[in-house]
C-alpha cells in the first residue's frame, strides 16, 4: 500500500515538474522584461531600493501564479523577497509603509499560490489514481485477478525482449482445466467461477517469483511465461501446478473423469529466442503441445517429444509417437 501510494506521489510529482516546465520559458521572459522596465533609465523617477523592493514582490507573484510550488519552496521565496526590502528599510533606504504594503502582498502571494498548488495537486493525484485504475483493469482478469490476454502479451513481450537481448531461455507453460464445462454443468456457472479462482490461486502459490508471468487467456486455460528459465526448472513447475491443482481436491463432475478429482492438462514449450524469432511461434508450440496432452486422455504434461503423467517418474514418461499411435487407435475405436 505505501509502494502503491509513494508511486503516485512520484507519478504527480513528475506530472507537476512538467507543467511547471512548459510555462517556465514564458515567466522567466516575463521576469526578465519586468526587470528591463522598472531598471530601465526612465524609471529612475523611484530610487533603486523601492524599485528592488518592487521587483521582489513582482517575481514573487508571478511564480506563484505560474508554477504549483511546494509550501516549503514558497516560504523560502517569502523569505527571500521580504528579506530584501526588510534590509533596506534596515539601512533606512524606504518607507515602512511600502515595507508594510510588500510584506502583506508577499504574504497574500503565498498563501493564494499555496492553496492553488494544494487544489492542483489534488487533482493531479485523482487523475493519477484514475488512470491507474483504468490500466489494471485493462490488463486484469476480473474474475481471478490474474493477467487477462492483453495484460499477459504486454508483459510476455517485455520479457521475451529481454531473454532475446541477454540471452537467456524462456519457458511457457500452458494449463487447461479437464473436462470443465461438466463442472459448469452439473454444479452450476457461479460454482464453475469459485472453481476458477481456486485454480488462479493455486497456480499464483506455485509461480511466485517476481518475473513469473500468469494469464487467464480463455475460459478454463492459464498461460505462465517463465523468463530465464531452463527445462528442468519449467518441467519441475508444470508437474508442481499439475499437483496442486489435484490437491485442491475439486470432486469430479464426469464419470468417465479419468481421475477422482479436477485435474489440469499442460502443454509446456522453451525456447532461447534469437533475433528474429517471435513469441507468437513459442504460443504455437505450447498450444499443440497442450492439444498433444488433451489427446493422451488428459491430466498429464506434454513437453517437447514426452508425455509426462502426475504420479509417475519423467523417466518413465512415454514419447509423443508411441502415445500418438496408442491414442489414434483409441479414436478410431470410439468413433
Ligand atoms: P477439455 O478437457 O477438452 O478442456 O474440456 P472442457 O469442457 O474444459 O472444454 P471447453 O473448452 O469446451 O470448456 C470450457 C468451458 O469453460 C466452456 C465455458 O462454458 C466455460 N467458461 C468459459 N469462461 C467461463 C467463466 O468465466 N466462468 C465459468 N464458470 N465458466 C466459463
Ligand atoms: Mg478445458
Amino acid at each position: 500500500m505505501a509502494d502503491y501510494e509513494s508511486r503516485i506521489e512520484q507519478q504527480v510529482k513528475d506530472k507537476i515538474k512538467v507543467l511547471n516546465k512548459q510555462r517556465a520559458g514564458l515567466y522567466i521572459a516575463f521576469i526578465i522584461f519586468i526587470g528591463l522596465l522598472m531598471f530601465l533609465p526612465a524609471a529612475e523617477a523611484e530610487g533603486l531600493p523601492v524599485r528592488l523592493s518592487v521587483y521582489c514582490s513582482a517575481i514573487l507573484m508571478l511564480c506563484g501564479a505560474a508554477f504549483v510550488i511546494s509550501f516549503r519552496d514558497l516560504l523560502l521565496l517569502l523569505i527571500t523577497a521580504t528579506g530584501i526590502p526588510a534590509v533596506l528599510l534596515g539601512l533606512g533606504q524606504i518607507r515602512f509603509e511600502l515595507f508594510l504594503i510588500l510584506l502583506l502582498t508577499n504574504a497574500g502571494t503565498v498563501f493564494t499560490a499555496s492553496i492553488t498548488g494544494k487544489a492542483i495537486t489534488r487533482s493531479f493525484t485523482n487523475e493519477t489514481e484514475e488512470i491507474n485504475h483504468l490500466k489494471t483493469e485493462a490488463t486484469t482478469d476480473a474474475l481471478t485477478r490474474l493477467l487477462n490476454r492483453n495484460g499477459l502479451e504486454r508483459a510476455a513481450g517485455t520479457a521475451w525482449a529481454f531473454c532475446m537481448r541477454d540471452k537467456k531461455k524462456a519457458g511457457v507453460i500452458l494449463a487447461d482445466i479437464d473436462y470443465f464445462k461438466s463442472y459448469n454443468d452439473t454444479l452450476g456457472h457461479p460454482e464453475g467461477d469459485h472453481i476458477l479462482r481456486q485454480v488462479a490461486d493455486s497456480i499464483k502459490s506455485c509461480f511466485r517469483r517476481e518475473t513469473d508471468i500468469i494469464g487467464r487467456i480463455g475460459g478454463d486455460e492459464f498461460l505462465i511465461f517463465l523468463p530465464d528459465v531452463d527445462d528442468d526448472r519449467v518441467l519441475e513447475m508444470a508437474q508442481s501446478l499439475s499437483s496442486s491443482i489435484i490437491n485442491l481436491k475439486v470432486k469430479t463432475a464426469l464419470e468417465n473423469n479419468p481421475g477422482d478429482f479436477l485435474s489440469v492438462s499442460i502443454g509446456v514449450a522453451t525456447s532461447t529466442p534469437q533475433p528474429d524469432d517471435l513469441l507468437v511461434d513459442l504460443y504455437k508450440t505450447v498450444d499443440k503441445a497442450l492439444y498433444r496432452a488433451k489427446r493422451a486422455g488428459r491430466n498429464c504434461i506434454s513437453f517437447h517429444d514426452k508425455m509426462i503423467q502426475i504420479g509417475v517418474p519423467v523417466e518413465e514418461s512415454f514419447h509423443v509417437g508411441i502415445l500418438s499411435a496408442s491414442t489414434a487407435s483409441g479414436e478410431a475405436e470410439n468413433q
